[in-house]
């Protein structure tokens, strides 16, 4: 365990903590398949080491946070996949790695005063951050309640560049979650490398006992707007109500980015989007959104998870329809040389 400030203040270190931390080393130092052995496992479900984190802190004057279904925050905008209709928009290429101290200022604004009941370590492709590793243990400080339950969504292929990455997830009980975006069928290349992903992961959950989580982002893939780059257009079915009761996101998608919350993730990285390709007209009824401010009050933010369906749904699709996505190892150049469309209704 680290003993890092969290929201400028020092945590205590107690007695019991150093005791966690010094049966923490020794269970490190056991080898990973004594670890994953039956017996292994057995002292580990008796003690709860690697589940063991520090007591939620209360903090004077913020006994009582809020709960909250669901918050992500994007470590990362850039992606090494393309993946056609991405609703992060990183497939259009983004740039920007935000910096540790970044990522801990913004999430101090906000951990005393929010408990989310899953929070999500995103981007882009997350492993694209060389700090990937202590940002899951700093994450976990902002966030040290139990009720959090704390993942890395990643589409896999880079797992191999974080070795430290299994003892975070396990030190940290977060779990991993890798989305599988395409097949054999469409990219033989593609297969090839998730493949070595997944038995990377599946080596990891042996050997650490991590939680796995294999999403499927081939047959599951809808579009949330027409078009590449600066020809993105919304769908504007008029019928924001229907759009919210069918959310592409599934209605709780809700960003941390740059310091502030906002509904959705195609809501937030619009604004990546405008800034790179300058969007037509069509958008600006939707770029207008106001992200909640850490400024705000608790009855603001109340209100704001019980929003549901805006004017702004206005522009998703109110009908969404599934469709099977290009092969996502192209490159960037090869989407704007097409025109994607929307599926047929
Ligand atoms: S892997 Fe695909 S869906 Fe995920 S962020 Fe990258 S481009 Fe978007
Ligand atoms: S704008 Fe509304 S309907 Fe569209 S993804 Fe966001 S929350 Fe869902």
């Amino acid at each position: 365990m680290r003993n890092s400030p969290v929201g400028g203040k020092a945590l205590p270190v107690t007695r019991e903590s150093y005791l966690i931390q010094i049966l923490r080393s020794a269970w490190n130092a056991l080898p990973p398949s004594w670890r994953n052995s039956p017996a292994g496992r057995l002292l580990r479900a008796c003690i709860h080491l690697p589940r063991t984190i520090r007591e939620h802190p209360s903090f004077p004057g913020n006994a009582s946070r809020i709960s909250i279904p669901h918050l992500e925050i994007h470590i990362t905008h850039k992606c090494n996949l393309t993946c056609e209709g991405c609703l992060h928009f990183t497939n259009h290429r983004h740039s920007g790695t935000i910096p540790l101290t970044d990522i801990k200022k913004s999430m101090a604004l906000w951990n005393k005063r929010l408990l989310p009941k899953r929070f999500a370590i995103l981007g882009g492709e997350p492993c694209l951050h060389r700090d990937l590793v202590d940002i899951v243990y700093m994450t976990r400080e902002m966030w040290p309640h139990s009720r959090t339950e704390m993942e890395v969504v990643t589409n896999g292929l880079l797992l191999h560049l974080h070795p430290g990455l299994p003892q975070a997830l396990s030190d940290t009980n977060t779990r991993l979650s890798i989305s599988i975006h395409s097949d054999g069928s469409i990219s033989p290349k593609y297969q090839a490398k998730i493949r070595k992903a997944l038995d990377l992961a599946d080596q990891w959950q042996k050997e650490y006992g991590i939680a796995l989580n294999i999403d499927d982002s081939l047959h599951e893939w809808t579009r949330g707007y027409t078009g590449f780059g600066g020809e993105i257009l919304p769908f504007e079915d008029n019928n924001p109500q229907n759009s919210w009761d069918n959310c592409i996101t599934g209605q709780q998608c809700f960003q941390l980015f740059e310091d502030h919350l906002w509904k959705c993730a195609p809501l937030a990285y619009l604004q990546l989007q405008d800034r790179k390709y300058a969007l037509s007209e069509k958008w600006q009824p939707y770029l207008q959104y106001r992200p909640l401010s850490p400024g705000c009050s608790d009855k603001e933010i109340v209100e704001f998870f019980n929003r549901g369906a805006e004017p702004v749904c206005g522009m998703c699709p109110n009908n969404p329809q599934k469709f099977i996505k290009m092969n996502p190892l192209l490159p960037v150049r090869s989407y704007k040389t097409k025109t994607l469309k929307a599926a047929p209704p």
